[in-house]
C-alpha cells in the first residue's frame, strides 16, 4: 500500500469524499479540509511524477513541498474557520501562506546567507505571534500566555536552527511549526458533542506527522530510524485523512439524531394541538379518506366514538348537496373564509354546517391529510336571521321596498329576455286610519297581517308581494301575456277582501284602492312603473276608493260597487 499509485488513489478517494460531504453540508470546516485535500494531492502528484522520473527537478521539489505545506495551512485554517469565522481565517491565510512558501522556497534557489534567512524567519515568526495573539485576545489570560510562550520558544528555536546549520532543511523545520500548530488547533477546537477520540486522533496524526518532519530536519539520525521513517512516513497523514473523515460521520449521525429528536417535540406539542384543538379535526389516509384518528371535540360534535370514526371514511361524513344547500349557497355567495363550505351529519341525523380546511401531512411515517371542520351552523343559522330581517317586513313577514326592488329589476330583465309582460300593483288599504282611531293600534296590526296574508294566498309563489308602507302594499307579477290579465290579478285581490277580516274580536270589513301599471306598455323601467301605479292608485282613492285604476289614461276605473267604507263591526257570536 506504500506505492505511490495507491497513494494517488487514497487521496484521490478521499478529496471525492469531502468533495461529497461540502456539497451536501457546506459548513466553513468543510471548505478548508477540503482545500487542503487537494492541496496535498497535487504535491503527491508532483512527488509521484518525481517517483516515476527517477530523481525530481529542483522546481519540481519546491512545489511539491509548497502543496503540501498549503494543504497543512489550510487544516489549520479550518479550525481557525470554525472558532473565528471563514472571514479571518482567509485573512490570516493570506498573511501567512506566502511567507510561509517564501521561506521554505528561497534557498532552493538562491544562496541566501544565513543571517538573512534568520531575520527574515525572524520577521516571519514575530507575525505568526502577532496573528496568535489576536485571535487568542479572548481566551483566558493563562491559556495566552501558554500559547505566546510556546509559539514564541519555537520561533526562536527555528530561528537559532537557521544560524547554527547549514539550513538546507529549513523548509522541514517550516512545515514542523505548520503541522505542530494545526495539531494544538484541533485538540483545541469546539466539537459539537465536546471533545472526541476522534479529534484526539487527528491530533496525534499531526503530532507524528511533525515528528517525522523533525527526523528529516535533523538527518543525521541513526540508519534504524531512517528505515523506519522511509516504512512509515506516509502513516500520520491517513491517521488525520481517516479521524477527519470519520469526524464528518458523527456530525451527520449528530445532526441526525439532533432532528430526530426535534422532531419528537414537534409531534408531541402537535398532538397537544390536536388532542385540544375547539374545532373537529381528523386525520385520514390520502388515498381513500380512511379516518385514522379524530380529536375530541370531532367526538364531542359528530356523536361517534373514537372507534366508530375510524370504521369510517371522511365522505361518510358528508350529505350529498340537495335543494337547501343550493338556496344557502345562493343567499350566502361565496364563502370569504378559505376552505369548502359543505354540510355534514351527525350520528343521530343532524345536519352539521361546516368549512373544511386540509393538508397534506406527514402522520406515524406514511403520507396523510389532516381535516379541520369548523362548525359553522350557528353562525349560518344567524346569517340566515339576519339577512332575512334585512329584506322582509317584521310585522307580516312580506319582503321590504329594499326586497321588492331587487325582484322588480329581476323581473324585468326576464320580462325583457322572454317579451312578456308585467304588471306593478299598488295597493293600499282604505280608511286604515279609521280602524286604527276606532279600535286602536293593535288591532290595526292584527288587521294589517290578515290583509298581507290575504294578499299573499292571491299571488303565485314566483310572484312578489312586498309591504312598502304602512298599509300599503305593493305587487310584482310576471309572465302575463296580454294587459287584460293584469285586470285580472287587480280583480283577484279586490276580491280577497269580500268576505270580512277575521280578528280576535270580531269581524272587520275591509276595502282596498289598487293602482296598475304594465310593462312595457306604460313604461320600461322600474322607477317609472312604480310612480305611475302609485299615480293609479290616488286615482282610484280620488274615484272613490275600493277600486283599481289603470296607468293607461284609456283604461276605465274599475268599480267594484261595494260599499266605500264598512267599518261595521260584525261581532263573533260566542
Ligand atoms: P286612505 O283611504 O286615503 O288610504 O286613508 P288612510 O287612512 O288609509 O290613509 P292614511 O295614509 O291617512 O293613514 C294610514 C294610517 O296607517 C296612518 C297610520 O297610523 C297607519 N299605520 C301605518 N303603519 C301602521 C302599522 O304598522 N300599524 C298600525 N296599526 N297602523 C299603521
Ligand atoms: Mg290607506
Ligand atoms: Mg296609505
Amino acid at each position: 500500500m506504500q506505492g505511490p499509485v495507491s497513494d494517488l488513489v487514497l487521496l484521490t478517494l478521499m478529496v471525492l469524499f469531502f468533495g461529497l460531504q461540502l456539497w451536501r453540508r457546506p459548513q466553513a470546516d468543510f471548505r478548508f479540509w477540503f482545500a487542503g485535500w487537494i492541496f496535498i494531492l497535487v504535491g503527491y502528484f508532483l512527488w509521484a511524477m518525481g517517483e516515476a522520473h527517477a530523481g525530481l527537478p529542483r522546481l519540481e521539489n519546491a512545489l511539491c513541498f509548497d502543496f503540501t505545506m498549503l494543504g497543512v495551512i489550510a487544516f489549520v485554517l479550518s479550525a481557525v474557520a470554525k472558532d473565528y469565522g471563514v472571514r479571518r481565517a482567509m485573512l490570516v491565510g493570506l498573511a501567512v501562506a506566502p511567507a510561509a512558501m517564501a521561506m521554505v522556497d528561497v534557498q532552493d534557489f538562491l544562496p541566501v546567507p544565513r543571517v538573512a534567512l534568520a531575520a527574515g524567519l525572524l520577521l516571519g515568526e514575530c507575525a505568526v505571534l502577532a496573528v496568535t495573539y489576536h485571535l487568542q485576545r479572548q481566551r483566558p489570560l493563562r491559556k495566552v500566555i501558554l500559547t505566546f510562550a510556546v509559539g514564541a520558544s519555537y520561533g526562536a528555536g527555528l530561528v537559532a536552527y537557521a544560524l547554527l546549520t547549514p539550513a538546507e532543511n529549513l523548509a522541514n523545520a517550516v512545515m514542523v511549526q505548520a503541522l505542530l500548530t494545526a495539531a494544538v488547533l484541533f485538540a483545541g477546537s469546539k466539537q459539537k458533542s465536546g471533545r472526541s477520540v476522534l479529534q484526539w486522533t487527528a491530533t496525534f496524526g499531526f503530532l507524528a506527522w511533525a515528528a517525522f518532519y523533525l527526523l528529516r530536519a535533523f538527518p543525521a539520525s541513526p540508519a534504524w530510524l531512517q528505515n523506519v521513517i522511509d516504512e512509515f512516513w506516509n502513516f500520520p497523514k491517513y491517521f488525520v485523512g481517516a479521524s477527519m473523515t470519520l469526524c464528518v460521520l458523527e456530525d451527520a449521525t449528530e445532526d441526525k439524531a439532533r432532528a430526530a429528536e426535534s422532531f419528537r417535540d414537534l409531534y408531541e406539542d402537535f398532538r397537544l394541538l390536536f388532542d385540544t384543538h375547539p374545532h373537529p379535526m381528523w386525520i385520514c389516509d390520502t388515498e381513500r379518506g380512511q379516518i385514522l384518528t379524530a380529536n375530541e371535540t370531532a367526538v364531542k360534535q359528530y356523536g361517534y366514538t373514537l372507534a366508530e370514526f375510524q370504521a369510517l371514511r371522511i365522505q361518510d361524513l358528508e350529505v350529498p348537496p340537495d335543494g337547501e344547500a343550493e338556496e344557502m349557497e345562493h343567499m350566502l355567495g361565496r364563502a370569504a373564509e378559505a376552505g369548502v363550505r359543505e354540510r355534514h351529519r351527525h350520528k343521530d341525523g343532524n345536519v352539521l354546517w361546516v368549512n373544511r380546511v386540509e393538508r397534506e401531512i406527514a402522520y406515524l411515517g406514511q403520507k396523510a391529510r389532516l381535516v379541520i371542520a369548523r362548525n359553522i351552523t350557528d353562525r349560518l343559522k344567524l346569517d340566515r336571521e339576519l339577512s332575512f330581517r334585512a329584506q322582509h317586513d317584521a310585522l307580516t313577514g312580506l319582503p321590504n321596498r329594499q326586497l321588492l326592488e331587487e325582484r322588480l329589476e329581476q323581473c324585468l330583465q326576464s320580462c325583457r329576455v322572454e317579451e312578456r309582460r308585467a304588471a306593478v300593483l299598488t295597493i293600499d288599504v282604505d280608511h286604515f286610519k279609521l280602524i286604527n282611531d276606532t279600535y286602536g293600534h293593535l288591532v290595526g296590526d292584527e288587521c294589517l297581517k290578515e290583509v298581507a296574508a290575504r294578499l299573499k294566498s292571491k299571488i303565485r309563489k314566483v310572484d312578489t308581494i312586498a309591504r312598502t308602507g304602512g298599509e300599503e302594499f305593493t305587487a310584482v307579477v310576471s309572465g302575463l301575456s296580454k294587459s287584460s290579465d293584469a285586470e285580472k290579478v287587480a280583480a283577484s285581490l279586490m276580491r280577497v277582501f269580500e268576505a270580512p277580516v277575521e280578528l280576535a274580536f270580531g269581524a272587520l270589513g275591509v276595502t282596498v284602492s289598487v293602482g296598475v301599471a304594465i310593462y312595457p306598455d306604460d313604461a320600461t323601467d322600474a322607477t317609472s312603473l312604480r310612480r305611475l301605479s302609485d299615480e293609479a292608485m290616488y286615482r282610484a282613492k280620488r274615484s272613490g276608493r275600493n277600486r283599481a285604476a289603470y296607468a293607461s289614461e284609456k283604461a276605465p276605473v274599475l268599480d267594484f260597487k261595494k260599499p266605500e267604507v264598512d267599518l261595521k263591526l260584525e261581532q263573533h257570536s260566542s
